[in-house]
């Protein structure tokens, strides 16, 4: 079974729509999603109703979370908090009424999806190290973690982290820790997206980075009234 994992679609349409377009392309039997559907971009709504149609399971993200009004926003920086203001308006009730109702976690037998971390889903903390990661790992059963939230496409193990676009994951002796990267707002200094493709049989991870039409999504940022460093960020993939 091929499953492709997908996070941090930050309400970027052009984006989700070219990478769900490849998706359909390949043999691939489920989509999940692990979270912030919304925030920073300009198509809410959209992106809420194409991962309601098209994915298995979609995860609460931290933006989701403080659009609908569950988050405490302090933390934010000016730019987010002036995205998740407004994002709420601009969602729909149904719309909201769906993030409201994510789960902070989501399991199989050989896979845990969350958002931040095994460890405590909805307290949004990063992994951003492999001593980290070594940590985190004694929260999850399965061999396999998959998160989002930093935006940065990383596979770690207990002993090493891999950078790779094709992964063979040994799933038989060891754990590992999965950053799928993002969707819409990239930050390892490649504006593509960036989602993995996963092969449950053969156990191959596929990191697919694609060009979308990043001018279209810079725009409406502008014309929305977003902050500009939003747009801005996103041609540069940091
Ligand atoms: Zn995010």
């Amino acid at each position: 079974m091929k499953i492709a994992i997908l996070s941090d679609i930050h309400s970027n349409l052009e984006a989700l729509d070219a990478a769900l377009e490849y998706i359909r392309g390949r043999n691939i039997d489920s989509i999940y999603c692990l979270g912030d559907i919304v925030g920073y971009g300009p198509n809410p709504n959209e992106c809420v109703e194409r991962i309601r149609e098209n994915c298995k399971v979609a995860l609460m993200g931290n933006h989701d979370y403080a659009a609908v009004g569950m988050a405490d926003i302090e933390y934010f920086n000016d730019y987010a908090r002036a995205s998740v203001f407004w994002t709420r308006d601009t969602l729909s009730q149904e719309n909201m009424t769906y993030l409201e109702s994510l789960p902070f976690s989501y399991e199989e037998e050989t896979f845990l999806l969350v958002h931040s971390s095994p460890s405590n889903p909805s307290r949004w903390h990063y992994i951003l190290s492999r001593e980290i990661a070594e940590i985190e790992m004694d929260y999850f059963k399965q061999p396999l973690c998959f998160i989002g939230h930093s935006h940065v496409p990383v596979v770690y193990s207990a002993d090493k982290s891999i950078s790779e676009h094709h992964i063979y994951l040994d799933t038989d002796s060891k754990k590992y820790i999965i950053n799928v990267g993002s969707i819409g707002q990239p930050r390892d200094g490649e504006p593509k997206l960036c989602f993995v493709v996963y092969d449950t049989e053969s156990r191959e991870l596929e990191y697919v980075r694609l060009y979308y039409p990043v001018n279209t999504t810079y725009e409406k940022i502008i014309k929305n009234g977003l902050p500009v460093f939003l747009a801005e960020r996103l041609l540069k993939g940091n």
